[in-house]
């Protein structure tokens, strides 16, 4: 039996989930350690650019947000779980906010978009850093309260032992363990480690390799839609700087549209992304696509008509990036191409985001259920939100029962 330092609650992983996580648990009186394999800064949730989705326009409504959820999910999602997302997104909001996260505003209220399966506008936005925005927030959050930050820790192995868990981690002084009452994985997904395997780009954080889902699985973890992977309909296809950079689908949310080599729209370039990704496979099948510099499969993206305003506040991010590259997106149209991106399975978790394992909490990309087989966009930082303030409060209850 290992022995080592012990805590209530130890989370594994510093994304948005970890963190919301690690904050919820600390708030709720626990002694939290939360470990991650690199530095605290290194996730998937830092790149996301997008946004966050909430039903607060006039004309939304949580039940219109579950709706779209089971829609774009083809209604694989669990109903259960998608109706804490959508109701608890409110309040998750105004934590992020009373956690120092400013939201963009226009008019006196947020400045909301449409993103893909969406019926609303409903995606609200930091610029297009909001994953770097909701992340900062969180991790300044977590560093002055009293949590331990275990830095260059890996997650290797998860055993049962009385009373909780042990945990043992790859550090750079060798293995350390660690002991806690309850755990809470976030992880994150797998789909790095996945392009590497299908010699594929992929718009992931080198971190996401997905070794804590099969330690969990090992434990005896059930898991659900783990084969469910999501291709980003907008991968940057050129100039190469851009390959495997993920488009923001507010693009589309301001007006881009989706073209062939003729010019012509094939498919609504706002609809649920496996649909849309779908469309640009077939197109470039049926030899209506448009091939990169390199030589790499592609169609357009109509960037030309965003207007400046909406550029401006909404993609100022992407502009930059693109113009480096020497391509200005307001003057020209950009070639993009699905690049493998999401894992929208996981852990099996409930509605406390207990997994099948007792004491043992799952949230964020590494948790199935929410988004059922396909995912929209928007919904995986509100994941990471509401899932990771679940696991962190019922984990700090776990460890004081
Ligand atoms: C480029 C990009 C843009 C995106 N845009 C949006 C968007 O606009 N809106 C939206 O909702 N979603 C977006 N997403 C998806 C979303 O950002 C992620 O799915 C989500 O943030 C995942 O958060 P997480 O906390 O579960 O995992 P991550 O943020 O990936 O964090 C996982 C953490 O676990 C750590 N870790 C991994 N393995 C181990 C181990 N063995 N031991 C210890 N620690 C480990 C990692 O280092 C990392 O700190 C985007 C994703 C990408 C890649």
């Amino acid at each position: 039996m290992p022995t080592g330092k012990s805590y209530d609650v130890l989370v594994v992983g510093s994304g948005a989930a970890g963190l919301a996580a690690a904050v919820a648990a600390e708030r709720a009186g626990a002694r939290v350690a939360l470990a991650t394999k690199t530095t605290l800064q290194a996730c998937n949730s830092a790149k996301a650019q997008g946004g966050i989705q909430a039903a607060l326009g006039e004309d939304d409504s949580p039940e219109i947000h579950a709706r779209d959820v089971m829609q774009s999910s083809h209604e694989t999602a669990n109903p259960r779980l998608v109706e804490v997302l959508t109701s608890e997104a409110p309040s998750a909001i105004h934590w992020l906010e009373e956690c120092g996260v400013e939201f963009t505003r226009s008019n006196g209220g947020y400045r909301l978009a449409r993103c893909g399966g969406a019926s609303r506008k409903r995606l609200l936005q930091v610029g297009d850093r909001t994953g770097h925005a909701i992340t900062k927030a969180l991790r300044e959050r977590f560093e002055t309260g009293s949590g331990t930050a275990l830095t260059h820790h890996a997650l290797v192995e998860l055993a049962p032992r009385e009373n909780g868990w042990a945990a043992t981690f790859a550090t750079r002084e060798g293995d350390s363990h660690i002991l806690a009452s309850s755990v809470v994985l976030a992880a994150g997904g797998r789909c790095y480690r996945e392009a590497q395997t299908r010699h594929e780009l992929s718009t992931n954080h080198a971190n996401a390799t997905g070794e804590v889902t099969r330690i969990a699985l090992d434990a005896g973890a059930a898991e659900r839609d783990l084969d469910a992977l999501q291709y980003h309909p907008n991968g940057g296809a050129w100039p190469a700087s851009m390959q495997g950079y993920s488009i923001p689908e507010t693009t589309r949310a301001y007006g881009a549209v989706l073209a062939n080599a003729d010019g012509d729209e094939f498919t609504d370039s706002l609809g649920p992304r496996d649909i849309v990704s779908q469309a640009i496979f077939d197109e470039v099948e049926k030899g209506k696509g448009v091939l990169t510099p390199d030589g790499r499969p592609a169609v357009w993206l109509d960037t030309t008509r965003i207007s400046v305003d909406d550029a401006e506040i909404s993609l100022p991010y992407m502009l930059r990036r693109y113009r480096a590259g020497g391509i200005d997106p307001l003057r020209e149209k950009i070639l993009t191409y699905p690049v493998l991106h999401y894992q929208n399975g996981g852990l099996v978790i409930d509605e406390r985001a207990e997994t099948t394992l007792e004491g043992v909490f799952a949230c964020g990309e590494i948790a199935g259920g929410t988004h059922g087989r396909n995912r929209m966009m928007g919904n995986s930082l509100l994941e990471c939100t509401v899932f990771g303030r679940r696991a962190g409060n019922a984990a700090a209850e776990w460890a004081q029962t």
